[in-house]
């Protein structure tokens, strides 16, 4: 089976295999003083150090948290608390339903912040609507735009939107879960706030990730309990999970040359799709995650797509991974102005740290294959 799903979860590197194995020896809480306790805290702060040193931050910035959903959802909720809703949230409409939907409870006011054709982040539009920000009816301006986007893998202007909405005055929380790894992730360079991180889309484990906090930055916690991580989020922290992330995210960073290098393959696999089937690549004209391919033809539907891929011995997905299964239309690709014939039918490849020279060929071909026994055949 070729495994082209790793948007979805990037199968475990053997750095956090081992890492983590090596953490579940240390029985012990990493809150406890004793000899043991001291082991167990000792592995958490070299993950922190680790996690950190990717996205060239202090550890002490790094709160562990059990995934991106909950970074993304400690950074939303909390910078509203500690700002008591003095604040409206802009949020760009090809966020991860982590963003958007947390956004939707956080109990201010959200705006919807508009996207190109291409699937960036309009700039434009966020300088124009900067610039006509009421402060004392709005209050303070909250920007969730991600770093680069789970379905097209298109790379957003984080930097640019980050320096407009500090311009006037707000704060930017970047969701960076698809980027670490895959493109250089560097939180000062960003200018951002906020930065939500999760393990296991960079060969790291489900269940374990990070919100990295710019020093000073409002943020109030959303659990409480016993004050671990800086009583920013309670909890006794995932030890094995904390240090499989730790390692992965130090061998993700060492190996992002390897996969950006996946781009020319990348792009013969679209360049043949596109000259033997016609297929639609979405986000091909602007900067994109060099192991992401979004593509579609008319009529071939996307679950119809994944299951012959399947049976070929590919994995892909179809639409946003995280809910497939609940199959439903893209609103990435919507935001994009994607037709529904065309989003409906759109499939998602995605490769990474392990896949092998021939993977992107061999996806061709059985695509391929199914295309030309069903819709290029009707066609
Ligand atoms: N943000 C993005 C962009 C994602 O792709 C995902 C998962 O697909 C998440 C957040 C959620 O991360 P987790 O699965 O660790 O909760």
């Amino acid at each position: 089976m070729i495994y082209a799903d790793y948007n979805a979860t990037a199968p475990l590197r053997p750095e956090a295999r081992a890492a983590m194995i090596a953490a579940l020896e240390v029985q012990a809480n990493p809150s406890s003083v004793h000899g043991p306790g001291r082991a167990a805290r000792k592995v958490v702060e070299t993950a922190r150090a680790q996690v950190g040193a990717a996205i060239g931050a202090r550890a002490q910035d790094v709160v562990f948290t059990s995934g991106g959903t909950e970074a993304n959802a400690l950074a939303l909720h909390g910078v509203v608390a500690q700002l008591e809703r003095k604040c409206t949230l802009l949020v760009s409409a090809i966020e991860h339903e982590a963003v958007i939907k947390n956004a939707g409870y956080a109990g201010v006011g959200v705006e919807t912040a508009y996207i190109t054709a291409d699937g960036k982040l309009d700039l434009d539009w966020l300088r124009d609507r900067m610039a006509k920000w009421d402060h004392d009816r709005d209050g303070l301006p909250l920007m969730a735009i991600m770093m680069a986007n789970n379905e097209t893998g298109v790379i957003q202007p984080v930097s640019e939107a980050a320096m407009i909405v500090r311009e006037a005055g707000g704060l930017t929380h970047c969701d960076a879960v698809q980027g670490l790894g895959k493109i250089m992730v560097n939180v000062g360079l960003l200018g951002v706030d906020y930065l939500a991180l999760s393990a296991h889309k960079a060969g790291g484990p489900q269940g374990c990730g990070a919100l990295w906090v710019r020093s000073g930055a409002p943020l109030k916690p959303v659990l409480f309990g016993g004050g671990q991580e800086r009583s920013l989020r309670s909890g006794t922290e995932n030890l094995s999970g904390i240090a499989g992330f730790g390692a992965a995210a130090e061998a993700s960073v060492r190996d992002m040359g390897k996969l950006q290098a996946l781009a020319a393959a990348r792009d013969a696999m679209e360049a043949r799709l596109i000259s033997e089937a016609g297929v639609t690549v979405f986000g091909a004209g602007v900067e994109r995650l060099a192991q992401t391919s979004n593509f579609a033809i008319a009529g071939f539907r996307a679950e119809t797509q994944v299951m012959a891929m399947d049976l070929g011995g590919v994995a892909v997905s179809s639409g946003s991974a995280c809910s497939s299964g609940k199959v439903k239309r893209s609103l990435v690709l919507a935001a994009m102005g994607a037709e529904d014939a065309l989003a409906d039918s759109a499939i998602r490849v995605s490769f990474g740290w392990d896949t092998q020279p021939g993977d992107f060929d061999r996806v061709a071909d059985v695509w391929l294959e199914a295309a030309r026994r069903t819709v290029l055949k009707t066609n």
